[in-house]
């Protein structure tokens, strides 16, 4: 752990708005790479040093939103196949010497990086000796605009400090890249792209363009690299290379000690995925030769992130919100604007790195409640990505033999089930199955969404074009998948996982899967209802089409209802089980393994590689049962429990809490957020520190972490939620907001703007004693504001202070 040298500059009250790093540390190169990326929700480009090579150390990777590629690979003896987030063509080389010297490839003498998070900008000081000792002071700034999302741009300033001479300038584009950015997927076919042209234009615009292996996909870069001194050109000697997959240029041009040389590389980015064009390479070429200065981008990118910031507005006075704000800044740049058009799902790791291959989790479950309430076409667009793969999800139930429509636990480019049915135990070197896709969860995350977006929006026309189509669909899935279990009278859902991915069998059973995991079937059961209320929200014109484009009869809306209140819940010890069977599992002998293994994130590998397996105890991964209580209020798992025929008392949720989190080793980033939401109200102190946790998960990556690889996206906007909704207890129910803010004693003044409902910019600011709601002047709706139980209603242009 490097904590030391990781610092949010002016992390605070003062400058909370920076992140940066000093000196050069191979062992946290990847995470910077990953931490000081810059993207636009088109792309993200990874913080490479621009003279670095994939080399075990640096890995230049650029990712574009939704260019995925196929490639079979034969592992541990058997023949998979991957649909990975290609790796695109490294538009970044930008190398230089003095003449007669070496080429500059790293490390530099000093070094000092600096991710400006108000304007997008990375920024990066460094000092470079060559051999003959001649010193040059390098300036980099880097952005992918927000402004043009197919522009990238690379600015260099060299100052010879103690030389004059020649100064030579080499300038690339290079595709000899592949997905090799995961250890442990070195074993899988990694090279995706082959080269398909390259050439230089007369007007100086150099470009490439690559196709990929096992899909249509093509994706092209030109770029633009110019030499100037303060703005005025410099007179410039150039020599081209030009071959298959490379398509670089040297510069050389008359420096001057103490004269800064300006190297402006700017490069633009098309793929055969993109609305609005004839070809990309044609598209590429266009934009290079067209854009604007440097100076001129980062100022449009600049306004864009003005005018993000202003939309997503949060502040709280705690040394913590400058990773607030990464997070938001990481969210934005993965999604954004320009990612609505381009049919993507939000990848769990971000478009920063190639873990879990750039797929798309359950994870947006933890992003869209944030998005609805701040950026809420950016959500549509989520679910949009979703309903156009609707068909491969009936498709799936089908195979299954179920109806309606299995959501795949991994999902990419079309909708097929993407995850991998074997996985290898490092410590172990083993080749395992994985049983993970049996989440069957994922379709509840899907139709929890669409109904959280439409209770947020109030956006009928959402729900009927598309929001109801998969709810009920989601409904119908489950339906099917109950089956009566005439011993108890009751429906079980059998041969499922929950989120907990560590138990994936009875250790009594060669079967893969469990029975009645509490979480999959109380949320299946509140689909189930949620849908019936769907069909009733429905302009009745559009209520006929759906059931009758879906078939759906009286009859099936009856078993609806009744498996929704028929599901079986196992309880044990006064707590809901984690599935039906729990109780009958072990006990670990925590002390002792805590004793011999530091961490036991991977206790499954643990475990393993010991020649056990963790199936046999009561350990989890990460939060299950609980994510009931991290989804809904307290009152309302009450309500669905006692819906199901299960008497719940106020202290189940604190038993079954406590229970679990005894038992939970938080190997995923998503728990500690589940953790601190679920504990805000019953043990400050435990919530704290798993918000802590939660807000440093990928700052400091501890050892063994895999930030390398990738944000972790949903932790990431968990994090920035618990401020907007779980500290101020904000719900939207009822055609309301309901409030009842309980700041931990660490804040003591939080301010969020909001969008609901037509309004923008609703304000709340709580602070220890009160909490106010202020409106924006308009013409919408008056808003409605539940405070503790009695409703209010705010005008617009009118505010409400309500004293805690
Ligand atoms: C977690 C899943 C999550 C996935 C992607 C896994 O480690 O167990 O819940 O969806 O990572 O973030």
């Amino acid at each position: 752990m490097r904590a030391g040298s990781t610092a949010l500059h002016g992390a605070g009250r003062a400058e909370p708005w920076r992140l940066g790093y000093e000196g050069f540390d191979p062992a946290e190169e990847g995470v910077r790479e990953v931490l000081c990326a810059v993207g636009n929700g088109y792309l993200v480009s990874r913080a490479a040093a621009p003279e670095s090579r994939a080399d075990g150390v640096h890995y230049p990777g650029t990712y574009l939103a939704g260019c995925y590629d196929r490639a079979v690979s034969v592992v541990g003896g058997r023949t998979v196949e991957n649909e990975d987030l290609v790796n695109c063509p490294n538009w970044l080389p930008l190398t230089f010497r003095p003449a007669g010297g070496d080429w500059f490839a790293g490390p530099a003498a000093t070094e000092r990086l600096e991710l400006d998070l108000r304007r997008g900008v990375l920024t990066r000081h460094a000092v470079v000796v060559d051999g003959s000792g001649r010193r040059t002071k390098l300036v980099q700034r880097r952005i992918a605009s927000q402004a043009q999302p197919h522009l990238v741009a690379l600015e260099t300033e060299l100052v010879p400090e103690n030389w004059s001479g020649p100064l030579e300038v080499r300038s690339a584009l290079d595709a000899d890249v592949s997905n090799t950015g995961v250890a442990r997927y070195r074993l899988l076919t990694g090279r995706h792209l082959r080269p398909d042209g390259q050439g230089a234009d007369p007007d100086g615009t150099l470009w490439l363009q690559v196709a990929a292996a096992g899909s249509p996909l093509r994706i092209a870069l030109a770029a633009r690299t110019r030499v100037h001194r303060a703005g005025t050109p410099l007179p410039v000697t150039r020599t081209d290379e030009l071959r298959d997959g490379m398509a670089a240029r040297t510069l050389v041009v008359e420096a001057t000690q103490g004269s800064p040389v300006t190297v402006e590389k700017t490069v633009a980015v098309y793929t055969s995925r993109d609305p609005a064009i004839g070809a990309p390479l044609r598209a590429a070429r266009t934009l290079a030769a067209q854009a604007p200065g440097f100076d001129r981008l980062a100022r449009d990118h600049a306004l864009r992130w003005t005018e993000l910031w202003r939309r997503c507005r949060i502040d709280a006075d705690f040394d913590g919100i400058g990773a607030v704000r990464l997070h938001l800044f990481h969210l934005l740049q993965t999604y954004s604007e320009h990612s609505v058009d381009l049919d993507v799902g939000i990848p769990a790791r971000g478009l920063h790195g190639e873990a879990y291959r750039g797929h798309v989790f359950w994870d947006e479950l933890f992003v869209l409640q944030l998005l609805n309430l701040r950026f809420p076409e950016l959500a549509r667009a989520v679910l949009r990505y979703r309903h156009r793969r609707l068909d491969a999800a009936r498709q799936a139930a089908r195979e299954a033999g179920l109806r309606g429509a299995m959501y795949p636990w991994q999902s990419a480019s079309d909708g097929a089930e993407e995850s991998q049915r074997l996985h290898l135990n490092p410590l172990s070197g083993r080749w395992l199955p994985d049983h993970s896709h049996l989440q069957r969860h994922v379709g509840s995350a899907v139709a929890y969404n669409v109904w959280q977006h439409y209770q947020a929006t109030g956006d009928l026309d959402f729900l009927a074009g598309t929001g109801a189509e998969m709810l009920l669909e989601i409904a119908r899935f489950w339906s099917s998948a109950a089956v009566h279990d005439p011993r108890r009278d009751r429906y079980s859902i059998r041969g499922v996982l929950g989120p907990d991915e560590y138990h994936d069998a009875y250790p009594w059973s060669d079967r893969p899967g469990l029975d009645d995991n509490a979480y999959t079937n109380v949320l299946a059961s509140w689909v189930l209802a949620r849908a019936l209320d769907a069909v009733h929200a429905l302009p009745a014109y559009r209520r006929e089409e759906l059931l009758e484009r879906l078939a759906l009869d009286p009859g099936e809306l009856d078993r609806w209802q009744e498996v929704s209140r028929r599901l079986h819940v196992p309880f044990h010890d006064g707590v809901l089980s984690q599935f039906d069977g729990y109780e009958r599992l072990a006990e670990l002998d925590w002390a002792a393994y805590r004793r011999r293994y530091p961490d036991l994130r991977r206790l499954d590998r643990v475990l393993e590689a010991e020649g056990d397996t963790v199936n046999r105890y009561r350990a989890s991964k990460q939060a299950d049962v609980l994510m009931l209580f991290y989804l809904f209020s307290a009152r309302e798992v009450r309500d669905l429990l006692r819906r199901l025929g299960y008497p719940a008392g106020h202290e189940l949720q604190h038993r079954t809490t406590d229970y679990y989190l005894r038992r939970t080793v938080h190997g995923s980033t998503l728990s500690a957020v589940v953790h601190a939401w679920v504990l805000t109200r019953t043990d400050r102190r435990a919530s704290w520190r798993f918000f802590r946790d939660a807000l440093h998960g990928d700052l400091i990556d501890v050892q063994g972490g895999t930030t390398a690889e990738g944000v972790h996206l949903g932790a990431m906007a968990g994090t920035v939620d618990l401020l907007q909704r779980c500290y101020t207890g904000l719900e939207i129910r009822q055609d309301a907001l309901w409030l009842d803010p309980r700041l931990p004693s660490e804040i003591g003044r939080l301010e969020l703007d909001l969008r609901y409902r037509g309004h923008w910019g609703v304000r709340l600011a709580a602070d220890r004693r009160t909490v106010t709601v202020s409106l924006p002047e308009g013409h919408q709706a008056p808003v409605r504001i539940v405070f503790r139980g009695s409703s209010t209603t705010v005008l617009p242009g009118g505010s409400h202070r309500f004293s805690l």
